[in-house]
């Protein structure tokens, strides 16, 4: 068995990685890096590919696919969840990306006439590769892989949380002996406050501000982020009005369709309907003037109705912009966090709302990334990958040192032999 690292080594983004074993090729993801200008991994020759296995829907692993399906179809492997997430952010990525993608609609459609629905535990075989998904306590829908062949065993990670949250349960722990484990080490180098703690002061900040009459504008993620706020608050019982904006409601339906795959559906699908679900620019000017919350993409600042509501919300210091996303240097989020103020579209806006962050990450810390290695059998060779340089350095130490593992941080484009 080969591995080939195309991508998202020694980086966070655009993560690809070809897997062969008897002549024979299965992609594990296909993504890009989403910047000023989009980032592909190295290309490979869509005829070449057998199966894509997708881990889960966000575009750093989802958002070069259809590239391959610019003539004729594969099979692409994974929940159905997945497929539908990553549809509906592939095609917002095409609306925005504009004319420089390798691929556009059409091939969009032909990957998602190529999906293969695979659920959690069950298995599928692709020319002598046979695979199965486990559940990654990630974002819905996310998925690790165990794949075996040539007599060998494998695990790939893709993004992975082992603690619970209120969205989802943690990451399952894995039984089978490997040979090799392709990990994230996004956050090799810092563990995440306790979750528990995170959630009451959260609760406790919003409240009161809405108590003195302030609005609360939430920049978060359309998919996983804005749910799981949404669940957070209505689990602690919040008296005030919620609003849900921009493309976390369509998001946010196909959960309510999917809320099987989630921890307590019940508890979602009451958090989903005790929200507003904002209607048109009349229902923005109103909401972003009274006291409450309002739930909107993008996580970052960098566009979406989040963009408007910081112009409303941020003209007042009665009101509050709370991040519950981790902020990417360069984008208007990290700038509001680091100078009160930032530069949306070319407009400036200047904040006098309070702003603060808060740790809702759905990545293993460092101490949980250790953990769960300790707890694989076999004596697998450790690969890491979605992690910048330092940190996969960091973590290749560490799994040495503090787990006894063989361990490496590939650089894009190399290739070994498992
Ligand atoms: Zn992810
Ligand atoms: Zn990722």
């Amino acid at each position: 068995m080969k591995l080939a690292f195309l991508g998202g080594a020694k980086e966070v983004g655009r993560v690809a990685i070809a897997l062969r074993a008897g002549g024979n090729f299965i992609l594990l993801d296909y993504g890009v890096t989403v910047d000023q200008e989009p980032l592909f991994p190295m290309h490979v020759a869509p005829k070449d590919v057998d199966a894509i296995i997708l881990s889960h829907c966000h575009l750093d692993h989802s958002g070069a696919t259809p590239a391959l399906y610019v003539r004729g179809g594969k099979p692409v492997y994974g929940t159905s969840l997945t497929f539908e997430l990553s549809e509906l952010l592939i095609s917002d990525f095409i609306k925005i990306a504009g004319y420089y993608l390798p691929y556009e609609y059409v091939e969009l459609q032909t990957m998602m006439y190529n999906c293969v629905n695979l659920n959690y535990g069950e298995s599928a075989e692709v020319k002598g590769i046979s695979f199965k998904l486990l559940n990654s306590g990630h974002v819905p829908g996310s998925a690790q892989a165990i794949l075996e062949a040539d007599g060998k065993r494998l695990l790939y990670t893709g993004d992975f949380n082992t603690r619970r949250t209120r969205l989802l349960k943690g990451a399952d722990l894995i039984d089978d002996e490997l040979d090799a484990v392709v990990i994230e080490g996004t956050y090799a180098n810092e563990d995440h406050p306790n979750r528990a703690d995170v959630e009451r002061d959260f609760v406790n900040a919003v409240r009161e501000v809405a108590e003195g009459g302030g609005t609360i504008l939430v920049p978060a993620f359309s998919v996983g982020r804005s749910q799981e706020i949404l669940c957070v608050l209505y689990a602690h019982r919040f008296e005030h009005p919620i609003s849900l904006d921009g493309m976390a409601k369509e998001a946010s339906q196909i959960l309510l369709r999917h809320a099987s795959s989630l921890l307590d559906p019940r508890l979602y699908a009451e958090a989903a309907r005790n929200a507003y679900w904002v209607e048109d620019w009349q229902d923005r000017r109103v909401i972003a003037r009274r006291p409450g919350v309002i739930i909107s993409p993008a996580g970052m600042l960098k566009g979406g109705p989040a963009a408007f509501y910081l112009s409303e919300v941020g003209r007042s210091d009665r009101n509050a912009v709370f991040l519950v996303s981790y902020q990417i240097r360069g984008t208007p989020g990290r700038e509001l966090l680091d100078k009160g103020a930032c530069t949306i579209n070319g407009r400036e806006h200047k904040v006098k709302a309070s702003v603060r962050r808060f740790d809702f990450s759905s990545h293993c810390g460092a101490s949980e990334l250790i953990e769960f290695l300790r707890r694989l059998k076999g004596s697998p060779t450790v690969y890491v990958v979605h992690a910048d340089e330092e940190n996969s350095k960091l973590f290749v130490k560490r799994a040495q040192e503090e787990v006894g593992l063989k361990a490496v941080a590939p650089n894009v484009g190399e290739v070994y032999d498992v």
